[in-house]
């Protein structure tokens, strides 16, 4: 995990004042990073069935999409509203300024699913929160919820669903 934490570059004040981003970029263009992280995703999840890995847009599709990849799953997105071509069930949610919505192919997800929900970042944990009522609204077996980075000062698990299982690989 070292040589993972190693590589993730702070930016102060992006996108805006006082904000510290943690970048991943200079993560994933390391191919021996890139590796680990898709290895030490997988690990989280090898015995659990896992059917499909949702991962959000945009920074939790490159993530979601190496998870899915090394447990032989599916791929879905969850994107911004008007990016999904076909009929969608959408989700709105509270951000500190005004509100934001999220959505999701209708047909992306059955009751046969074995869910894990991914993005990059855990931070208020407004996002997921979101995405994680828009998964359960179509009734999949299990949902679990997957973090790279988790910022614990934000306390973003306390608006996480009580019954999800939350899993992170660096916590700060
Ligand atoms: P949240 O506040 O948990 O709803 O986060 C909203 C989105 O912004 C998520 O996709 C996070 O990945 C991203 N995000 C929020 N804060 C940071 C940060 N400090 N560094 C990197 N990404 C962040």
């Amino acid at each position: 995990m070292e040589y993972i934490k190693k590589r993730i570059r702070d930016v102060y004040d992006f996108p805006s004042k006082g904000i510290v981003f943690k970048d991943l970029t200079t993560v994933f263009k390391d191919p021996r990073a890139l590796h680990i992280i898709g290895w030490d995703l997988s690990q989280l999840y090898r015995d659990k069935g896992v059917t499909k890995v949702v991962g959000i847009e945009s920074r939790g599709f490159i993530g979601g999409s190496i998870l899915a990849f090394e447990l032989g799953a599916g791929f879905v997105p969850v994107r911004k509203p008007g990016k999904l071509p076909a009929d969608t069930l959408k989700m709105s949610y509270q951000k500190e300024y005004g509100t934001d919505t999220i959505e999701i192919h209708r047909d992306a997800i059955t009751e046969d699913d074995v869910v894990v929900l991914h993005d990059d970042v855990l931070a208020t944990g407004g996002t997921m929160a979101a995405a994680y009522e828009l998964v359960k609204s179509m009734n999949p077996k299990k949902i679990y919820i997957n973090f790279i980075i988790e910022l614990s000062a934000l306390n973003g698990r306390s608006n996480l669903p009580a019954d999800a299982e939350v899993s992170s690989l660096i916590t700060y």
